[in-house]
């Protein structure tokens, strides 16, 4: 049994439409990579699957962990399970990054968290990721550079355990000693958390620790080819313009 279904999918953004009939399933514990040139549609389908209401599924459905959750708000689909990490991460003045994490562990959880053992936890998974503690009472996003703020996705993900995460470009614009921390992090979630994943990315790199299901191609808001890891290494040699011809 999948984790997620996606059904023919087709989603409007600002009356536009964007995705025209996405299939998709993913197994639980599964990593999937979703590949394709820029402005195809894959940051749409990330931000759909989350159920930002700037995305109108038009018609198709999205069932997860068994459950038609195409109507369900984002709250909802993150207390299911679900976890977005953006593309481009946004700043939250007057909220740390430590309350940040812990309300939103308690939102999912629906329980009080203790704060000793939170913050122990915290600090464990933030030197994990090269991540000074100052960090962790920091406002949210606010000044920190790309690659922090990339690692504080990570630190989320992995403090949150959600069963299902959607990276969006977790490594655009990361030097190689933050994408390497970066693919650790993703590493430590797939061994330890064993959630299913779809990452979103042009970049090798993070991949090189990880282990891959599957890859697909988006080309014009529709996945039109699938295959297993290695097909990430033929797109890099070759791009997509096999695929944008068909
Ligand atoms: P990708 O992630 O593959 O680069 P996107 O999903 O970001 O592609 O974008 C697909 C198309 O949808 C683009 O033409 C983009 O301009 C448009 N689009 C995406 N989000 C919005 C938005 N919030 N408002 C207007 N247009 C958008
Ligand atoms: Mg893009
Ligand atoms: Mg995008």
């Amino acid at each position: 049994k999948n984790l997620l279904n996606v059904k023919d999918l087709y989603v409007d953004v600002e009356d536009k439409e964007i995705l025209h009939g996405v299939n998709l399933s993913i197994g639980k514990g599964e990593t999937h990579v979703l590949m394709g040139p820029n402005g195809t549609g894959k940051s749409t389908l990330g931000y759909a699957l989350m159920g930002n209401p700037r995305y109108t599924v038009k018609s198709g459905e999205i069932w997860f962990d068994g459950k038609n959750i195409t109507d369900e708000p984002v709250n909802e689909r993150a207390k299911a399970g679900m976890f977005l990490s953006f593309q481009n991460p946004l700043e939250v003045p007057g909220v740390t990054l430590s309350s940040f994490i812990r309300n939103a562990l308690e939102l999912k959880t629906g329980k009080r968290t203790r704060y000793m053992e939170f913050k122990k936890e915290l600090e464990k998974t933030m030197e994990l990721l090269s991540m000074d503690k100052s960090y962790a009472e920091r406002d949210l996003n606010v000044g920190f550079s790309g690659g922090e703020k990339k690692k504080a996705e990570i630190l989320q993900l992995l403090m949150l355990k959600p069963s299902f995460a959607i990276l969006d470009e977790t490594d655009s614009g990361l030097d190689v000693d933050a994408v390497k921390t970066v693919s650790a992090g993703i590493e430590e979630y797939q061994k330890t958390c064993k959630g299913s994943l779809l990452i979103i990315t042009h970049s090798t790199r993070i991949l090189e620790s990880l282990s891959v299901d599957y890859t697909h191609v988006m080309i014009e808001g529709k996945i039109i080819s699938t295959g297993d890891a290695s097909l990430v290494d033929k797109i890099n040699e070759n791009g997509f313009a096999e695929y944008e011809a068909e």
